[in-house]
Parts: structure tokens; C-alpha cells; sequence
């Protein structure tokens, strides 16, 4: 789940209070590159008896493109982890002014202190796609993506990551568990497909996400056996992201009925 500490649209109390109505009982708040929607929410979810696993999605570099990892149950506070997020939010802001000045130069009227007034200090591409829906621009946080933003069109600047393998070791190092997230999104087929799930193994990797919103039941059979071959954790995210994802709700996956759930807290 996603909050306002990164592109959510619900602040950590807010996503929680929703997450208790919904009947969820464990969840996570996994932030793009900050545990601080995490810390926020610890103390909300003690009061409302839910269990909020640490955790935290790593945007990372594989082979040019940029793949996310999952960090779960990992302490929040560990030296480690600083100095990479710290990395990782310079350089997210430094794509973000790139991006708006090439707006900008197309005479767009769109400002980095308007998003931020309008957003909070984390930045990312929905709120610019939201910026460009307010404008007129596109009918939709997707149609602003496909027209405008994903990588390929007009004003997508491509973000500095750290490396896949070096994010899987920093999670590890402090405590947590790294799991490939959503491994479809990244497009791969084939023999690159083997090669992903080859080089996901041999960086070291925990576990992958099975369970997503959108993927239908062949994905995720696919998924459960690959899981099953490289004796592979298997979790599951909603991705929620309120009304940055208004086609995603909270806690909603596709789940076979042969399912046997395994939780690991
Ligand atoms: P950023 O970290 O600023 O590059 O933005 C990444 C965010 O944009 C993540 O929440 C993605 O899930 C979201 N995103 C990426 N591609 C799309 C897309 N085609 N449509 C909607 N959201 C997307
Ligand atoms: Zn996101």
C-alpha cells in the first residue's frame, strides 16, 4: 500500500483506518524509496489492532529499465538503508525538474512548486499526471502516462537507480526480506523473461509477487510455479495507491481457490 509519504493520495492514518474498515487484518505500507509513511502509521496501526509489517519498495536498475523491489520486515532505522534512499529521492527529484522543464518548454503550465503546494514534498509522475488532467490535457492518470510520461514518450526522463542486486543486499542487510515486485509490469518474454528470473535468483532474491491486482489466474499459476522451482517466498500487494490508481482498491487480488496462504510475519 502506498500513502501520501510517496504517490498514495491517503495519508499513513487514513490508509489504516480504511484498511480496518476493509477487514484487513496484516498489511503493509510500502512506500516508493521511504520507510517514513511506515514510521507515521506504527502507532495508528497499534491503536487499531492491525499489524503493519515494515516494508518498502526499492526502485532499482536491471539492464537499462527500472525494476522494484520489496523489502519486508526490515528495521526502518538501520544505518544501511540511508544513504541509498537518500540517493534514490536526490536523483527522483532531479528527473522531476527535468520533466517539468520539458513541459514547460512546450508551453505547459505546470510548476514544481504547484505540485508540491498541491502534493507534499514527494513528487512522482501521477501527480504530474494529474497536473496534465487538471489542464485538460488527458482524460486520465493513465492516458497521461501512455501519451506523455512512461518510458519512450515525450517528457519521460530516465531516473539514476542503484542496482538491482546492491538494493536486494542493503534490505538484507537490514534484516529484511527481498521480493521481486509486480513481475510482469516490466514487459519481459521469453528467453529475456528466463533471463530475469535467472539474474533474480542468482542477486539473491527472497521471493516474488504472485499475488497482484490485475494479473488474472494463468499469470499468477505461471508465477506459483516459478515460485515452487526456486523454492521462492510468495507474497501479495494490492498496489494501492487511492485516487492515483483509481482502478486499484485496497486488498483486492485475484487469489485460485486452490490457494494455500502461508503467512509470513
Ligand atoms: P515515478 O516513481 O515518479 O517514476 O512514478 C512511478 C509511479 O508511476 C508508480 O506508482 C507506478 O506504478 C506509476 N506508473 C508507472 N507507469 C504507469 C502507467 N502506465 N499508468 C499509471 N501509473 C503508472
Ligand atoms: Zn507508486
Amino acid at each position: 500500500m502506498h500513502t501520501t509519504a510517496s504517490d498514495g493520495t491517503l495519508s499513513p492514518e487514513e490508509l489504516l483506518v480504511y484498511a480496518k474498515e476493509k477487514g484487513i487484518e496484516y498489511c503493509a505500507i510500502s512506500d516508493h524509496d521511504t520507510m517514513d509513511g511506515y514510521l507515521q502509521g506504527k502507532e495508528k496501526a497499534k491503536e487499531l489492532g492491525l499489524t503493519l509489517i515494515p516494508a518498502i519498495e526499492i526502485s532499482t536498475g536491471y539492464r537499462g529499465i527500472g525494476v522494484h523491489v520489496l523489502g519486508y520486515c526490515l528495521d526502518p532505522l538501520n544505518p544501511s538503508l540511508e544513504p541509498v534512499l537518500n540517493f534514490v529521492q536526490k536523483d527522483r527529484v532531479r528527473r522531476n525538474h527535468q520533466m517539468i522543464q520539458l513541459m514547460q518548454e512546450d508551453g505547459i503550465d505546470i510548476s514544481y512548486e504547484k505540485l508540491e503546494e498541491e502534493y507534499g514534498d514527494i513528487i512522482g509522475r501521477p501527480h504530474m499526471a494529474k497536473a496534465l488532467m487538471k489542464l485538460g490535457l488527458v482524460s486520465s492518470i493513465s492516458d497521461a502516462f501512455d501519451r506523455y510520461l512512461k518510458r519512450g514518450e515525450k517528457y519521460y526522463v530516465k531516473r539514476e537507480y542503484i542496482s538491482f542486486v546492491d538494493a536486494i543486499e542493503k534490505i538484507h542487510a537490514c534484516g529484511g526480506i527481498a521480493i521481486l515486485a509486480h513481475p510482469y509490469q516490466y514487459k519481459y518474454e521469453g528467453k529475456d523473461w528466463e533471463q530475469f528470473m535467472l539474474d533474480a535468483k542468482n542477486a539473491d532474491i527472497d521471493g516474488i509477487e504472485v499475488y497482484y491486482s490485475g494479473y488474472d489466474l494463468e499469470q499468477i499459476d505461471t508465477l506459483l510455479e516459478i515460485a515452487k522451482e526456486n523454492n521462492w517466498i510468495v507474497t501479495g500487494g494490492s498496489d494501492y495507491h487511492g485516487t492515483n490508481k483509481p482502478h486499484i482498491d485496497l486488498g483486492v487480488v485475484n487469489v485460485p481457490d486452490s490457494c494455500i496462504c502461508k503467512l509470513l510475519i
